[in-house]
């Protein structure tokens, strides 16, 4: 919301209020001085009126987890725990995933209660790169980069994969760049060729990559210089 509108909304302000307080220096936005009523203000944003306190804010939260094998990336699930779970933090059902995991997948998943931060991580718009570690049952021909660069048809959604980029490992492993997030994508690439995925890690999104020092189950809050590289 803007928050010139925020402001008229007050109970005991009306928009010329708003008009007259912002030109007068005497709103703050996060502990700075707002004058321009068009600026985005949201339910993170601490707001105040001299010395009063019109709206104090809500923490916003982001972490990053080391998703083991057998939880599941949702919040909610009948049969097994869910890797909020895994969180010892309050107020844990404001928190979502930005971006899951298959069961079986293991690695880095972010969580957060910032609906427009997860979106800039998870709308297919900002193409943001996911690289994934593979291990395959059967060997990983050279003719699999040339596809996966290509793009693969996808009979259910019908529609051709984004050019995603393959780098072998050994015979067995390869380190693959994917820029979207269709759903089971990594095993259905593999699929493509009959070749079965049978470890599969989530090792960076975008500039954030998974801290070594964290085992699986473990997790911490982002930095805000991390915060700020989405
Ligand atoms: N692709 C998959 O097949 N599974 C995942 O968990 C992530 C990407």
């Amino acid at each position: 919301m803007r928050l010139d509108r925020f402001l008229g909304n007050q109970p005991h302000l009306n928009r010329r209020d708003a008009r007259l307080l912002l030109a007068g220096g005497r709103i703050r936005v996060d502990g700075q001085v707002a004058r321009d009523g068009r600026v985005e203000i949201r339910e993170f944003s601490r707001i105040e009126l001299d010395d009063s306190v019109l709206q104090a804010g809500r923490p916003a939260r982001y972490f990053m987890l080391h998703k083991p094998a057998g939880v599941v990336s949702s919040t909610r699930h009948e049969q097994h725990r869910t890797v909020l779970d895994l969180l010892e933090e309050p107020d844990r059902q404001d928190l979502h995933l930005a971006g899951r995991l298959d069961l079986t997948t293991t690695g880095l998943l972010l969580i957060t209660n910032d609906g427009l931060w997860s979106r800039r991580i998870t709308h297919p718009q900002h193409k943001l790169a996911k690289v994934y570690y593979v291990e395959t049952a059967e060997p990983i021909d050279a003719e699999y980069i040339e596809a996966f660069a290509c793009g693969l048809y996808f009979a259910y959604e019908d529609l051709v994969t984004q050019p995603a980029r393959l780098e072998t490992l050994g015979s067995h492993s390869a380190r693959l760049t994917l820029f979207e997030g269709r759903y089971h994508q990594v095993k259905r690439m593999f699929g493509h060729f009959r070749n079965r995925v049978l470890r599969l890690h989530r090792e960076s999104m975008g500039p954030l990559r998974l801290e070594p020092g964290l085992m699986p189950g473990q997790y911490r809050p982002l930095t805000p210089e991390e915060i700020r590289l989405i």
